[in-house]
């Protein structure tokens, strides 16, 4: 285990708060009280067309109002911020730096019908491996800092291996497997310059020194790809633990259709913050 546990709540700010993303962040303030350790709130706001405002508020509030405090955050920063995503595109630009010299992401110049189509036409194979087909991996130097410097839109993209397994291990669900044959190679670099989740929270929870990662289940299929991330980066991953997500009394997962699913609702509602946060 690190020398010290730092864990983080890294909600994306795109409306009220699901009881299963504050579950989540209970966990993690549990883990880090009870070994002495930091809890950190970092806001993904890097999907700009996502953000509601309000919603940062909104998580803040339901957490004071079940009595979870933090030690580093937005409102009131820490040793390693800045603590919104959008703050530290620097970083992220750094680390792209590295894996574009290091031969480990490249960049994309295939257009939207491009994929589109690619999409369509792998849908009507039903193809086993789905994603982008690699076209732009073997663009020689010269020609990407031509379409480059005549302004063509661009995306970088990190490079899958073609083969073998990636390996992890989760605290709950144990020794995980993935074929890499089955990944393509993701988009870390949008082509509005910010970053996507995968290379913003493997960078951030690197910089921050995060300890062990508490998330949702519906992540884990994200793992091979943040494995591979830190290994291009050289640097040592996290813990990580995948927690199961809060169900409706039909077995899936609690939403809208299914009543109230924010915590403030349940406030609202009348329901006592310690009944809430027994519950969950
Ligand atoms: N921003 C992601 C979310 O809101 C965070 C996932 C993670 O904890 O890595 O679910």
């Amino acid at each position: 285990m690190a020398d010290r546990v730092r864990v983080r709540f890294a909600p994306s700010p795109t409306g009220e708060p699901h009881i299963g993303n504050i579950r989540s962040a209970i966990f993690d303030w549990l883990f880090a009280r009870h070994n002495g350790g930091d809890f950190i709130i970092r806001v993904e706001d890097t999907d700009q067309a996502r953000i509601v405002e309000g919603s940062v508020e909104m998580m803040l509030d339901s957490l004071r109002w079940l009595g979870v405090d933090w030690d580093e955050g937005p409102d009131i920063g820490g040793d390693y911020g800045p603590y919104y995503q959008s703050e530290r595109l620097a970083h992220y630009r750094e680390a792209t730096e590295t894996l574009l010299s290091n031969g480990n992401a490249y960049r994309c110049f295939c257009s939207s019908e491009r994929l589109a189509a690619l999409r369509k036409q792998q849908q009507e194979d039903e193809a086993e491996v789905t994603g982008y087909d690699g076209l732009c991996r073997t663009l020689s130097n010269s020609e990407v800092q031509d379409r480059l410097n005549s302004g063509e839109t661009t995306v970088v993209r990190f490079r899958m291996p073609d083969d073998g397994v990636t390996e992890g291990l989760d605290a709950i669900h144990g020794s995980v497997q993935f074929e890499n044959r089955l990944s393509d190679d993701f988009v870390i670099i949008k082509s509005d310059g910010f970053p996507t989740y995968h290379l913003a929270s493997v960078v951030d929870d690197h910089l921050m020194e995060i300890s062990h990662v508490t998330r949702a289940i519906e992540w884990l299929s994200s793992l091979p790809r943040h494995l591979q991330l830190y290994k291009a980066l050289n640097w040592e991953p996290p813990e990580f633990a995948h927690l199961p997500l809060v169900l409706a009394t039909d077995r899936t997962k609690l939403s809208k259709r299914h009543g109230a699913t924010s915590v403030l609702e349940f406030r609202e509602m009348g329901m006592l913050p310690s009944a809430m946060m027994n519950y969950l």
